[in-house]
């Protein structure tokens, strides 16, 4: 455990490209974490990094140094996407997750998300980012991307409803931003995927969102 010393703030890099670093920005970053004496650094669950126990009054300013690092937010998008390193990396990859889940954050909606919406996208079957306990997830097999929505891995666990299977990078996003709507339009306000699925229902989900 953590001496109860240690300050307790914190600062979290998002968007740092699904937590794949160049290893040049990667030195850059090590630099401006040195500067500003950072006590500690951790990879979060979400892939961001997050710098803990600083003095509130120098994060404005480490921040606007990691700037260039930190990609911009889509307006009214989804902020919480994880991606595996897919065909591009991993030798079990069938697809390219990563740039599947930068084209996921690019979906903009006509008003904020009503709650925190989690994303996993997984380049095969293994599903190393958990796609079946996210809001949206996306896993590869050899027919193509499978959809699934409605999944928590928090307190109150759910798997996710398979909404589709075997779909083209070109179908696939237009329909997670169909279902995205559907959400929106139905569920309460504040009230997750999960909570929103358990009461709505896949079936009711499908009839609204597949061609
Ligand atoms: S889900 Fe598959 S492609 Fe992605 S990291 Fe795991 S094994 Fe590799």
């Amino acid at each position: 455990m953590e001496s109860a010393t240690v300050k307790k703030t914190f600062s979290v890099v998002p968007g740092l490209n699904m937590g794949l670093f160049a290893p040049e920005d990667f030195q850059t970053i090590l630099k401006i974490i040195n500067k500003y004496d950072v006590p500690k650094t951790k990879i979060t669950g979400a892939q961001r990094l997050a710098l803990l126990g600083m003095d509130q009054d120098e994060i404005p300013r480490l921040q606007k140094e990691l700037k260039s690092y930190v990609r911009p937010q889509v307006k009214n998008g989804v902020h919480y996407v994880q991606a595996c390193p897919g065909s591009k990396w991993c030798k079990y990859g069938i697809a390219d997750s990563m740039k599947l889940g930068e084209q996921i954050e690019q979906i903009s909606l006509d008003e904020p998300l009503k709650a925190k919406v989690k994303v996993g996208v997984a380049g095969c079957r293994m599903c190393c980012t958990e796609p079946h306990v996210r809001d949206i997830g996306v896993f590869a097999s050899k027919k193509g991307w499978t959809l699934v929505f409605g999944g928590n891995g928090g307190g109150n666990p759910r798997l996710g409803d398979i909404v589709a299977r075997n779909l083209s990078e070109e179908e696939l996003i237009p329909l997670i931003k169909r279902c995205l709507d559907v959400y929106q339009e139905k569920a309460r306000p504040t009230s997750r995927t999960a909570r929103f699925m358990e009461r709505f229902g896949i079936e009711a989900l499908q009839e609204r969102v597949l061609e």
